[in-house]
């Protein structure tokens, strides 16, 4: 990384924010410790933005925007390319940062990159088709037409668990409709956000078009909420976070999107191929040790096929390598802080108590959840309505694909969904009677691609990130008549 945007202390890095192309520190010199969650131990440290910080991003935004709110659709293009390019060139240290922040395991790591470096083109392709439309006239001699203009200043705030990603797709479709940034990054995981700051950096994106200031989340929040230059948050995280914010920002009268919780359903229906959908389920439960938001948590069986299924896919869950995210050969790392396997431990022993049985796993060290398959779960236990965000999963019987269907949409959650079957009647109808924003036939639930609709309904958010969808939430349409000679007003 760039030498200026960190200071190094007892061989420790402390990590600047990223103001206006500048790389400095917090005025109140609030450091705040990175711990690495396979050890435990301090990795890294990030200066903390006050006020102060958060003032000089959202104006050095707000000056930036003057000329990157007015820039040809081809600099966008190229900034994003260039920055595409240099992540192609850094992927071993941007692995090893997902690595020891937040606990990525290789293959995960590597996913997320090829996924940003795709985002990046993909963004870039978008630039030359954020368009406006013309529009037939009531009034003769006019030309009517509808124009797309930047917001302006956005503002972000991210989660942990796949922090470089989902960083990246708020900030690389703004930039690409005109807008410049401030990002929050999650506090457990802000060394991403100075990584990204400094990707764009060598990439040469002028200064003020994207700054980064990592803080004490509702300070730095109720900053970007409340001032007026900031014209849209875009949160991804929690939904308990999502509804705090959502009540701010109406106060505010701010615009917002909401990318939230999950409790997504995988639907195994009695025609399907029982190993493959063992393996679906267990990329779909398990992948990042189940933080993610579109994890199979929760996965409903036809009868016919649900002692045969239990049976191999415990069996299954039970060979996944826990352990060493630098390892090439585990699955399953640890979990982002340890108060979270107290939690799903709290979840595991509700359930226990009501009759669930633990087919494998249950138990945890350090943060090192074991792969946990619950089966006899019912809607009386917290775990068939929480979200784990973790390496656990709830095999649920359904007598029919009726029951199945009212199993799945049994949550308040609405954000993906899959079914496995090849009858493509009962796909199809499944796919329109799911009560979720993605539906997958024959994949699994964590599917993501650059330019899709990605959201999700019901408690699960609403707005949708993703190409051409993005610009609903990113630009604002203006109306413009033109009326070419004079008009006959009959006065
Ligand atoms: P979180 O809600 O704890 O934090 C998310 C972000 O909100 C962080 O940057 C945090 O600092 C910030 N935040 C927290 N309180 C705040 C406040 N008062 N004001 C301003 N900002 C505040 O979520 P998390 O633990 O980081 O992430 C896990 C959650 O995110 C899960 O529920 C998961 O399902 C969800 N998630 C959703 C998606 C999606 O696309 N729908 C993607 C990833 C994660």
């Amino acid at each position: 990384m760039n030498p200026n945007s960190y200071e190094t202390t007892d061989g420790i890095r402390t990590y600047k924010l990223f103001i206006n192309g500048s790389w400095v520190a917090s005025s109140r010199n609030q450091l705040a410790d990175s711990l690495n969650p396979a050890t435990g131990k301090v990795f890294a440290r990030t200066h903390q933005a006050g006020a102060e910080e958060v003032l000089s991003a959202i104006d050095a935004a707000e000056k930036a925007n003057a000329t990157w709110g007015k820039s040809v659709a081809s600099e966008r293009e190229q900034m994003l390319l260039r920055t595409g390019d240099v992540i192609a060139r850094r992927t071993e240290e941007i692995r090893d940062m997902l690595i020891n922040e937040c606990g990525s395991v290789s293959n995960k790591a590597m996913w997320e990159i090829d996924y940003v470096t795709d985002l990046l083109r993909s963004a870039a392709g978008d630039v030359r088709h954020v368009m406006g439309e013309t529009m037939p006239v009531t009034i003769p001699g006019q030309l009517s037409m509808s124009v797309r203009r930047p917001l302006g200043v956005v503002a972000g705030i991210a989660p942990f668990n796949s922090p470089f990603l989902l960083s990246m797709k708020k900030i690389a479709f703004a930039l690409a409709a005109g807008n410049t940034f401030v990002l929050k990054p999650s506090e457990e995981t802000p060394i991403s956000g100075a990584l990204i700051a400094d990707l764009f950096q060598e990439a040469g994106l002028p200064a003020g078009v994207l700054n980064v200031v990592p803080g004490v989340p509702d300070e730095v929040g109720k900053l970007l909420i409340s001032d007026p230059r900031v014209r849209l948050i875009t949160f991804t995280g929690s939904t308990r976070t999502g509804r705090y914010l959502a009540v701010e920002a109406a106060k505010h009268l701010k615009k917002f999107t909401l990318e939230m919780g999950g409790k997504s359903p995988l639907v195994v229906l009695r025609d399907a191929d029982l190993d493959y959908a063992v393996n679906v389920a267990t990329f779909g439960a398990f992948l990042h040790q189940g933080q993610v938001c579109m994890a199979s948590s929760k996965v409903v069986v036809e009868a016919p096929l649900f002692e045969e299924f239990c049976k191999r896919f415990a069996a299954k869950a039970a060979t996944l390598v826990v352990g060493d995210p630098h390892d090439t050969k585990t699955f399953i790392g640890p979990l982002i802080r340890r108060t979270q396997c107290d939690f799903i431990a709290g979840q595991l022993e509700d359930a226990r108590e009501k009759g669930a049985v633990v087919l494998t796993g249950g138990t945890f060290e350090d943060r090192f959840f074991q792969p946990t398959v619950l089966r006899d779960v019912n809607s009386d236990m917290r775990i068939y309505h929480e979200e784990s965000f973790g390496p656990v999963v709830s095999v649920i019987q359904a007598e029919d694909s009726e029951e199945a269907l009212r199993i799945a949409n049994d949550t308040r959650y609405g954000l993906s969904a899959a079914v496995i079957t090849n009858d493509m009647q009962k796909a199809l109808d499944f796919s329109l009677r799911l009560e979720s924003g993605m539906v997958h036939v024959n994949d699994t639930t964590i599917s993501d691609e650059p330019h899709v609709p990605f959201g999700g309904v019901k408690d699960s958010g609403f707005g949708r990130e993703g190409g051409k969808f993005s610009w609903e939430e990113l630009t604002e349409i203006k109306w413009i008549t033109v009326q070419l000679g004079q008009r006959d007003f009959g006065v």
